[in-house]
């Protein structure tokens, strides 16, 4: 009894042991961090946070999330990529001269990453700008401003707000021939499951990448809140941006903090070892 009370206090000592030297080993080195990008063949860039809308909320309130994504649509639209995702573009481009890879993997829907030059992009939640009809299913691109006319002018940053109070009738409907369904944004939401092919094509870049960042996520939202954590447990090197820690801070080799329109086109400018 004694022996087994010991061997159970141990193994929680050495959990903590873990805990305390995986938290040391996560370092700031900025030096060392571009010393093992100018290596790496595969890379993984992990970006974004989760969406908090929820298919119960559409369906007792679709005018008032319409006019959410409304918002949100023109607010993308008039929005510009930031030095963060051209950093990211860039270093693609520039890094598929000379045979090497870089993968966006995004929980965003802005399109920002592909807007800034991106071509390598898997969207783990969806874009803003494909809707999904409710009958048909049938899934379009729409960069349409307003996406229909009811919803012109309309628009707040508060979910909470009152209900917009437009008949489901004026809200964005399937041009499928004799359809005219009711269309809802083609992202995903909160509880429901990821698009399975695009989650396989995420798993194989998670699987080969040879070196992994985590940028500006909250590392809460599952399960992409994993994939940096994955890609950590096979000792690939994992090097997070973030003006703040998060619970998975300790998994990583690297932790950057400031703002990632800073950080990171520091960390991804040409390497001196690059010659094209
Ligand atoms: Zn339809």
């Amino acid at each position: 009894m004694l022996m087994n009370q010991l061997m159970l206090r141990t193994a929680a000592h050495c959990g903590r042991w873990t805990a305390v030297n995986q938290t040391i080993r996560t370092n700031s080195d900025m030096a060392e961090f571009r010393e093992i990008f100018s290596k790496a063949r595969h890379i993984a860039v992990i970006t974004g946070a989760g969406d908090l809308a929820t298919p119960e909320c559409f369906s007792r309130h679709p005018s008032r999330v319409w006019e959410f994504y409304h918002y949100r649509r023109e607010l993308s639209l008039n929005a510009q990529p930031s030095p963060a995702h051209r950093a990211i573009a860039e270093c693609e481009a520039r890094l598929s001269r000379q045979g090497r890879s870089l993968v966006v993997i995004t929980q965003n829907i802005d399109e920002l990453h592909q807007r800034a030059g991106s071509r390598h992009v898997l969207e783990v939640h969806g874009n803003l700008f494909q809707t999904r009809c409710l009958s048909c299913k049938d899934v379009e691109i729409n960069h349409k401003s307003p996406i229909c006319p009811s919803l012109e002018g309309k628009g707040s940053p508060d979910p909470d707000a009152p209900d917009a109070l437009i008949p489901v009738k004026d809200l964005p409907r399937c041009d499928e021939k004799g359809c005219d369904g009711l269309l809802r944004p083609h992202v995903i939401w909160f509880g429901e499951t990821l698009d399975s092919q695009i989650l396989t094509k995420v798993e194989k870049e998670l699987e080969t990448c040879d070196l992994c960042l985590v940028v500006g996520t909250s590392s809460v939202v599952y399960p992409a809140a994993m994939f940096g954590p994955q890609v950590a447990s096979r000792g690939v090197p994992v090097a997070e941006f973030n003006t703040k820690m998060t619970v998975n801070t300790p998994r990583f080799k690297f932790h950057f903090p400031g703002r990632c329109a800073v950080t990171l086109p520091a960390a991804l400018a040409r390497h001196e070892s690059e010659i094209i």
